[in-house]
């Protein structure tokens, strides 16, 4: 099957990548510099080589026609939709809702337009696109892939997170309604997924220049392995405290978009459960002992999870029945995550 990958620079894409090559598949993947499209090609030399992996320069997704080129690649039958600022190094929310909204309004429209040969599209939306910022600690409060982030534009400038949450809100929330306005005029020849990932951990495959350069998402286990953990404490994970495996997210998409026809229509809530960093800190204490003195030690504080009676309920069973992805465990994807981030030197 020929797929097009956007974002194939990023953390969750390069996973995405890989199972995708490894099960045959020919892949077209957009970046945003050559720099990042030849280190992409130099890891898949003979994929390159053959054609069966393709590395497309997209400089800036948050220009309407950004993705009008790559979409007439011929033959293109499935598209993951993944690439979306995740960071909070901005100074205006424009610079993440603009890539978000307008990256994938215009894949949309540029698909509709001019790839007919493509029958289905995965966007990777997020938990925070179902979690209400009003009820993350109310225990009375269950999400589900049912729920919607009630955010709107006015509430960006509360919080960077809030903005983040925004941004992928509503541009889940345009990827849908694009969809049902098609229905109107005949319908647009594809129909859409989203997966909505909560907090994701695990090996980075991707290609850094430094650790700095680590996905937001992993920053805090370089924050732990760097001892900043054992001099301030372990911080709050904050209320999402929900997450999962990077492959398991990858794995998803990879079913989601190729080898389950039913989840038409579908918002894929792929978690694993239950996480909070004092938990990962003993994972890194008990696996890493030669980590110990920059580590949090057993009597460091902090980072524990909230009480039952403080924080949301979830529910992702539906999820669970169509994907039928054995999530891995927290001690797993630490573990492993942590392997990785010495490789690029922690
Ligand atoms: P990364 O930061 O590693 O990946 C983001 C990708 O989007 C990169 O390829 C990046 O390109 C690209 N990108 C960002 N802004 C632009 C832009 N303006 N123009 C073109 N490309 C752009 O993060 P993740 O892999 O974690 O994120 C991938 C997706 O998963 C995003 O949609 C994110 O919202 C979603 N997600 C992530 C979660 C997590 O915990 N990691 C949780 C839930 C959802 P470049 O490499 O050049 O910066």
């Amino acid at each position: 099957t020929k797929v097009l990958l956007t974002g194939g620079s990023g953390f969750i894409a390069a996973h995405i990548l890989e199972q995708l090559l490894a099960k045959g598949h020919s892949v077209v993947t957009t970046v945003r510099s050559e720099e990042k499209a030849s280190k992409i090609r130099e890891a898949y030399p003979s994929q390159a080589a053959s054609g069966e992996l393709v590395v497309a320069i997209v400089p800036d997704i948050a220009q309407p026609d950004a993705f009008d080129e790559v979409v007439k690649t011929p033959g293109l039958e499935v598209v993951l939709h993944t690439a979306s600022p995740f960071h909070f190094k901005f100074t205006d929310p424009k610079e993440l809702i603009d890539p978000a909204v307008i990256g994938t309004t215009g894949i949309l429209r540029a698909l509709a337009r001019s790839a007919p040969t493509v029958r289905r599209v995965v966007v990777t939306s997020s938990f925070a696109a179902i979690i209400d910022e009003a009820h993350q600690t109310d225990p009375s409060t269950t999400f589900t892939e049912a729920s919607w982030n009630p955010v709107t534009l006015d509430d960006v400038h509360r919080s960077p997170s809030t903005a983040y949450r925004a941004s992928k809100t509503l541009a889940e929330r345009a990827a849908w309604a694009f969809v049902k306005d098609g229905e109107k005029d005949g319908g647009v020849g594809f129909d859409l997924v989203t997966v909505n990932p909560p907090m994701v951990f695990g090996p980075v495959v991707h290609y850094l220049e430094s650790l700095d350069a680590v996905n937001t998402s992993n920053e805090r286990l370089v924050d732990c392995l760097r001892g900043k953990w054992r001099e301030g404490g372990v911080p709050s994970g904050g209320p999402v405290a929900i997450w999962v495996d990077v492959r398991d997210v990858a794995e998803a998409h990879v079913k989601a978009g190729l080898e389950i026809p039913e989840v038409e229509g579908k918002r894929l809530f792929a978690t694993a459960g239950l996480f909070s960093n004092a938990e990962m800190a003993r994972v890194v204490r008990k696996h890493f002992p030669e980590d110990a003195e920059r580590l949090p030690t057993e009597e460091t504080k902090g980072g524990e999870l909230a009480p039952e009676g403080q924080r949301f309920k979830f529910d992702n069973s539906e999820t669970n029945k169509l994907l039928g992805i054995k999530w891995r465990s927290l001690e797993e994807s630490v573990v492993d995550t942590v392997r990785s981030l010495k490789k690029v030197g922690a």
